[in-house]
């Protein structure tokens, strides 16, 4: 199928409260990776209030606590719909307090359970040390196998289940700083503490992102046009395993 006449869906879940350290700079990503290569993007940013339709990939970033108190109701009202395009095949990536809500619950110091909306087996729980710096996971699913990327939380996150991690810490702390784990999978749900923006410095993970939104819109896999990510490499091996 020509690529011109490809399109997909994006949506950016609450991006005025969950968009921290760059994290829009992965709308951005996605979307030019599909530009370049003449697929049309169908992007639409979902507010408070605003209704979730069906979309091939959905995008959640990260936020302080309290922009996490605001998102995490909402967001839980439309744990059903999100529930059920997750088990049709869409894609979704959360960033550190976005991630923490795909799981059940995020435990904030001294206040109420925040509700997750468990698209994965995980939960969070808020520890006392901030986790601050550069961050390299090891992983079993892309070549190269690192990811690169900033994490800054103190949520400590432990997964169970079918529920896997995105791979094993080489720099940094990672879900909880104990486990060695770094992000989660479950089917194609994303969720990592790597702020960056991420995708920019990891374009084999975008492109694998897009890839597997494109074969959920139309049935079977679509090989991308490769890009020229001299940069991006660049970028990406530059970090790997620089604790700063
Ligand atoms: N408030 C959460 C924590 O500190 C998430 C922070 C973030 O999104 N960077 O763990």
């Amino acid at each position: 199928m020509q690529e011109s006449n490809l399109s997909i869906s994006i949506a950016h879940l609450y991006p005025k409260l969950l968009n921290l350290y760059g994290d829009m700079g992965n709308i951005i990503t996605l979307i030019k990776r599909c530009e370049w290569r003449g697929i049309n993007v169908e992007f639409e940013q979902i507010n408070t209030g605003d209704c979730i339709k069906n979309h091939d990939l959905y995008f959640i970033g990260g936020g302080q606590d309290k922009q996490q108190e605001e998102v995490a109701q909402e967001l839980y009202s439309h744990k059903d719909e999100l529930t059920a395009q997750r088990d049709e095949g869409a894609v979704f990536l959360g960033i550190c307090g976005g991630y923490q809500l795909f799981g059940h619950y995020y435990q904030p110091h001294d206040k109420d359970k925040l509700p997750g909306i468990s698209l994965m087996d995980a939960y969070t729980i808020a520890g006392n040390k901030r986790f601050i710096g550069n961050v390299t996971v090891k992983t079993d699913f892309l070549t190269p196998n690192t990811l690169v990327g900033f994490e800054n939380h103190s949520g400590l996150t432990y997964l169970q289940g079918e529920t896997k991690p995105l791979g094993i810490v080489s720099t940094g702390h990672g879900n909880n700083g104990k486990d060695g784990f770094e992000g989660a999978r479950f089917k194609n749900v994303f969720g990592t503490y790597l702020h960056g923006s991420l995708l920019p410095k990891n374009p084999h993970f975008a492109d694998m992102l897009i890839s597997l939104a494109l074969e959920k819109r139309y049935g079977h896999k679509i090989e991308l046009e490769k890009l020229d990510d001299k940069l991006e490499w660049e970028t990406h091996n530059s970090l790997i395993d620089k604790p700063y």
